[in-house]
């Protein structure tokens, strides 16, 4: 069964509302270690995809994802802006429309391969890749309930960027002073586990 267009509706809304309700927290982590405009940047895109929602929510789910890529691709400055566009694009490729829980780990560790070409970068380096590989791992092993699995996949997998040296991105610019605090690609990429997660766990 594809995806009901209400189900997809509420979970691209809520991962555009989480976002832009945290912009300040991103911008203030970006502050510390980058250039304060993380925040500002997602906001911008996640507020062009909620202007967006009706028409993206009507299209079947690998449609909807490349559109939701695409604005971001187009709205958000930065370097997150091609990161998570191409995230999403390469999610939208790879996903069938009713995607099994084993199409969704394989499909997220294509998109997160994708990145790593863009970004030409690799977890380890205090990044959004820090948050997203970890997460991949979590699906792809869980054989349980996985809502609270992945959430703290995820939440424990920022926190743990906090003692990490930057190698790339902005933060890298500061060598070992990019010590000491969260990553805020880090934390963007938890927030959206969060809202996806909990938007399908109130779904089911
Ligand atoms: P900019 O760094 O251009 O100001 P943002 O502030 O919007 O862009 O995004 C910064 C975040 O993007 C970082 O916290 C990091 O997680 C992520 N990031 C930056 N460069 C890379 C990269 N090469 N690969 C993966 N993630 C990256
Ligand atoms: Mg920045």
């Amino acid at each position: 069964m594809d995806v009901p267009a209400d189900l997809l509706k509420a979970t691209i809304r809520a991962v555009a509302e989480r976002i832009v309700a945290h912009a300040e927290e991103l911008t203030t982590l970006d502050q510390a270690i980058g250039d304060g405009d993380h925040g500002i940047n997602l906001r911008r895109g996640f507020g062009a995809v909620l202007a967006e929602l009706d028409a993206t929510a009507a299209k079947p789910l690998p449609e909807a994802l490349r559109a939701v890529g695409t604005t971001l691709v187009m709205k958000v400055g930065g370097a997150s802006g091609p990161l998570y566009g191409t995230l999403f694009l390469a999610l939208g490729k790879e996903l069938p429309a009713a995607p099994t829980r084993a199409d969704a780990a394989r499909a997220l560790a294509a998109a997160i391969a994708a990145v790593q070409v863009r970004g030409k970068s690799e977890p380890g380096q205090k990044t959004m890749l820090d948050v997203l590989a970890p997460v991949q791992r979590a699906l792809a092993e869980a054989d349980g309930p996985l809502g609270a699995a992945l959430r703290q996949a995820a939440d424990q997998a920022a926190e743990a960027t906090v003692p990490m040296q930057a190698t790339r991105g902005r933060a890298s610019f500061l060598g070992p002073r990019s010590i000491g605090h969260m990553d805020p690609g880090a934390r963007s990429s938890a927030l959206i586990v969060a809202a996806v997660t909990e938007a399908l766990e109130g779904a089911a």
